[in-house]
């Protein structure tokens, strides 16, 4: 099934925009479940990467947090609540995500979860370029 298809048979959780992300993944990691997709800082809003892209480590094989969207409640501009998704108001859909905040307000999103790994490694590695100049 597509990401973005609200009638997607894999897992999902329903967060508010305003949880944070990191309060999700407590309330998943109960089911044994985590989001696919992440920032690598977890003390941001739902609605607030949403509205941007939601980039991280796993965004390689996942694609960023807005990929892994089933279904959003929107505010619109006319103060109308909407649900929209690929297959309902996909304009909508489309537009609110990435949309930094001017196509509507999420208030509500269903997010695409997989197992959550029991043990993970994390690599950081610092590039550092040095130019020699020679007398
Ligand atoms: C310390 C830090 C680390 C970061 N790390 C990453 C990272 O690893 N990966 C990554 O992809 N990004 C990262 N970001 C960027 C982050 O995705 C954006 O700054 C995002 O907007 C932060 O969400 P917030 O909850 O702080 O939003 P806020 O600062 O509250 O809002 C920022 C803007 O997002 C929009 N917005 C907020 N909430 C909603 C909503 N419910 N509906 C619609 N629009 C909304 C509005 O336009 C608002 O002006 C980082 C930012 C910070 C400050």
């Amino acid at each position: 099934m597509p990401h973005g298809d609200e009638d997607c048979a894999l897992p999902f959780v329903e967060a508010n925009g305003g949880e944070l992300w990191v309060d999700v993944l407590e309330e998943t990691l109960k089911k044994g479940l985590a989001p696919n997709s992440w920032t690598d800082y977890l003390y941001l809003s739902v609605g607030g990467t949403l509205s941007n892209a939601g980039v991280s480590g796993q965004t390689f094989r996942h694609g960023p947090q807005i990929s892994n969207i089933l279904q959003l409640e929107v505010v619109t501009g006319k103060g109308e609540i909407v649900i929209c998704s690929a297959s309902k108001q996909p304009e909508l859909f489309h537009a609110v995500l990435g949309g930094l905040g001017q196509f509507g307000i999420i208030t509500k999103a269903r997010i695409l979860l997989e197992p959550a790994p029991q043990n993970v490694i994390l690599l950081i590695l610092i590039l550092i370029h040095e130019e020699i100049h020679e007398n």
